[in-house]
């Protein structure tokens, strides 16, 4: 089986926005030396509007400058290691501000792409891309979408295919979420490892010029959640989250997840890495092709980044841990 690691390096995109040490750097490092030790390929899809505003407002802040050069070298020790760079894509930094040291984001209709006009979206994604693509030896082709709103897709299309964007990996199959902010329903998506689009993510079509490789689900348990949500308290040296900053709101979620059974991503964030091996053997029963499982830098804890190390070092041998990438 090939195991695709991926993670979303971006900030936090509540009220504190965390520092760039404790969400992207220290938890970035750590990983890279695990992956090292085991001579791991993941996938960093690395939120460019972050990056772009950075390099915008560098000139006029020392502290932005501090942190566009550090996150620069990682992204150059990311690749050294062998790992890849991927498109990452949160519109919200369009109206971003940079106030008494600390980001302000304003949300309103600019959490998604969809939220903007059809010039303004493609125009986002070619100006997000381009900056990104200077710090990558091969063009990226691989996307993922903030906070996973990729629909509708038809709108991103045509976009994506003059940048040769030829891989998605946002679905998560039977998740659905909406709020104020957010958008996504892969309630109709395949249960396949990966599949060919074209108009709709959730709509397989072998002659689609797009692949998709979805984010692996897992249906959690109340009792999971509430662990997951008790532990940080009880035990914070574990499971307190090594970033440093606040989640933006997903109302009604939380009460949701600790009533019901309820599908989400597999993933390498705190608590979740605690199903890591479970889901790998399912899927090895299961005779299934690839696992994409999605982790964040920030989201990191001594727990999961111990579970992390046991996984890998328990299956590196057996199976292939590759970075994403248009060549299947
Ligand atoms: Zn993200």
């Amino acid at each position: 089986m090939n195991i695709h690691l991926t993670f979303d390096y971006e900030l936090f995109f509540g009220n504190n926005s965390g520092t760039v040490e404790k969400c992207l750097i220290a938890p970035t490092n750590a990983l890279l030396s695990i992956f090292k030790t085991y001579n791991i390929q993941a996938t960093f899809f690395v939120d460019a509007g972050y990056l772009l505003k950075l390099k915008e407002l560098a000139p006029k802040f020392q502290s932005l400058q501090n942190d566009l050069d550090t996150v620069e070298k990682q992204l150059l020790a990311i690749q050294e290691q062998g790992s890849s760079i991927q498109l990452h894509i949160h519109p919200h930094w369009e109206k971003a501000r940079y106030l008494n040291g600390n980001w302000v984001f304003d949300m309103e209709n600019c959490y998604k792409l969809s939220d903007f006009e059809q010039v303004e979206l493609e125009e986002i994604v070619r100006k997000y891309k381009t900056c990104l693509d200077r710090y990558v030896e091969t063009p990226t082709t691989v996307f993922r979408a903030g906070g996973w709103c990729i629909q509708p897709f038809h709108r991103l299309k045509a976009v994506f295919k003059e940048l040769s964007i030829q891989v998605d990996s946002s679905v998560i199959p039977a998740v659905k979420f909406a709020s104020d902010h957010y958008d996504f329903d892969f309630t109709t998506a395949p249960q396949k490892a990966h599949y060919s689009f074209d108009n709709d993510v959730c709509v397989e079509d072998e002659n689609g010029y797009f692949t998709e490789f979805p984010i692996a689900g897992f249906r959690y348990s109340p009792f999971f959640y509430w662990r997951l949500y008790g532990l940080g308290r009880l035990f914070p040296s574990q499971h307190k989250m090594m970033g440093d900053g606040l989640f933006l709101a997903q109302p009604k979620r939380k009460n949701n997840q600790l009533s019901r059974y309820t599908w989400n991503h597999v993933s390498c964030d705190g608590y979740y890495a605690s199903k890591l091996e479970k889901v790998c053997s399912l899927l090895v029963k299961k005779e299934t092709e690839s696992l994409v499982i999605i982790g964040h830098p920030k989201g990191m804890t001594s727990f999961s980044l111990k579970k992390i190390t046991e996984f890998c070092k328990k299956n590196h041998n057996k199976h292939l841990f590759k970075a994403l990438s248009a060549s299947k």
